[in-house]
């Protein structure tokens, strides 16, 4: 739903702005530097980006799901670490907060995660439970008024720089309904963030993992019910791989800018590359994914919207516009030819970086098994 046309267009107009003048050009930067530059972060703080889709009455956007696909169908058109700084904001954290949470953990939280003074890490996996996040092993256990949290997380993003943690724990039995989730101030005594790993790509967005020593947390640090924990964080998946498939969607766009820029510049065999059949038909058919995700993404997030979603349709969107885009960057590079292959090239940055959305917020075959669960009833 878009709620006033004239709005979106014009947050449209100052984000495609955004983009070119300011996070593009900054983009070689954050990967050789594995930081993202301050600028860039102001840039992104002034345009409220922190807080997409967290309510107006907390400081945040408050966007609509269908105002949110549109915005990441333009932000996606360039490095997609900046998006795991800032879209965690409004991701899982505050999902959760805004569905389970008290006034005061709203109050508490919210605020600062909707301006970016803040910034969230989603902490779920561990070393024994990635994709099977139910088998976690991290342990909440009733001290006094509150809780003494015990256990490894894995591979968080932003733990360096983390401002709240919301992090998942075993409060009960075994399997999901054990698990329940606790708003964290990372000061606490008895975590600890350890070194940032170095990775393929997504450079600028920082992982670490975090050790919780015997953390003792107060009561007020529950969100939500006990055991309630992964069903909400669960809940919350619709919108992130709904989000995913349109920032894929810009990125296939942005790699396509990239491949239709060199197939025309570049001569062989006395004429630009861009007459041969056989680059036009690479980018044609990058054409036709681009805008398969691109439709799908707009749509779905329209029904979302509307409460008309299926949570199998969401599923398939995520995998649709991230494994189409893996093909579209590995055409484009292919077009590209050596110079693709070249570290500081965009192409091979942008090759490196896109990898990533194929595994994250569930793997492709994890999205498969819940749209075959889907069709299957
Ligand atoms: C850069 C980066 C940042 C991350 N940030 C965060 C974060 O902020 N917070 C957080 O909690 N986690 C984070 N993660 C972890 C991420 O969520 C997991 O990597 C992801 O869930 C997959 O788990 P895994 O890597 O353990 O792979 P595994 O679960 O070990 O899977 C390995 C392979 O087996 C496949 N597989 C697994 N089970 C099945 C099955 N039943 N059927 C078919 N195939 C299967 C998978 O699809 C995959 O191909 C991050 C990971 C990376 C790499």
């Amino acid at each position: 739903m878009i709620r006033d046309a004239a709005t979106q267009a014009a947050r449209l107009d100052a984000a495609r702005s955004l983009v070119e003048d300011i996070l593009i050009p900054a983009e070689a930067r954050m990967d050789a530097e594995d930081r993202m530059p301050e600028h860039a972060r102001a840039a992104l703080r002034a345009h409220g980006l922190f807080g997409i889709s967290i309510p107006e009455a907390q400081g945040g956007l408050g966007l609509t799901m269908e105002e949110e696909a549109g915005l990441m169908l333009v932000l996606g058109r360039t490095a997609p670490a900046y998006r795991a700084v800032y879209a965690l904001n409004s991701g899982g954290a505050a999902q959760i907060l805004l569905r389970a949470g008290t006034d005061v953990q709203k109050d508490r939280w919210l605020p600062g995660l909707a301006c970016g003074d803040l910034v969230a890490c989603f902490c779920l996996s561990e070393a024994e439970a990635g994709s099977d996040a139910a088998s976690l092993q991290t342990t909440a256990l009733r001290a006094g008024d509150g809780w003494r949290i015990a256990g490894r997380k894995r591979w968080v993003t932003n733990a360096p720089e983390a401002g709240m943690l919301m992090v998942m724990a075993r409060s009960g039995g075994p399997g999901a309904r054990g698990i329940s989730a606790f708003a964290i101030d990372p000061a606490t005594p008895g975590i600890e963030v350890l070194p940032a790993q170095a990775k393929m790509g997504m450079r600028g967005a920082q992982v670490a993992d975090i050790v919780f020593h015997d953390v003792v947390v107060p009561g007020g640090a529950l969100v939500g019910a006990e055991g309630e924990g992964l069903k909400l964080a669960l809940a919350g998946l619709d919108k992130v791989r709904l989000h995913l498939a349109a920032l894929s969607a810009g990125l296939m766009e942005r790699l396509i800018d990239e491949g239709r820029r060199h197939a025309l510049a570049r001569r062989q065999f006395g004429k630009p590359l861009a007459e041969q059949p056989a680059i036009g038909a690479l980018l044609a058919d990058s054409v036709a994914e681009a805008l398969a995700a691109r439709c799908m993404a707009l749509e779905l997030a329209r029904a979302r919207d509307d409460g008309t979603l299926r949570p199998a349709d969401a599923a398939a969107a995520k995998l649709f516009a991230t494994e189409a885009l893996g093909r579209v960057a590995d055409r484009v590079l292919q077009v590209h030819g050596g110079e693709g292959y070249m570290v500081g090239s965009a192409v091979e940055r942008l090759y490196r970086d896109v990898r990533l959305l194929r595994i994250l917020d569930g793997t492709s075959e994890i999205q498969r098994m819940v749209v075959a669960r889907g069709l299957m009833g």
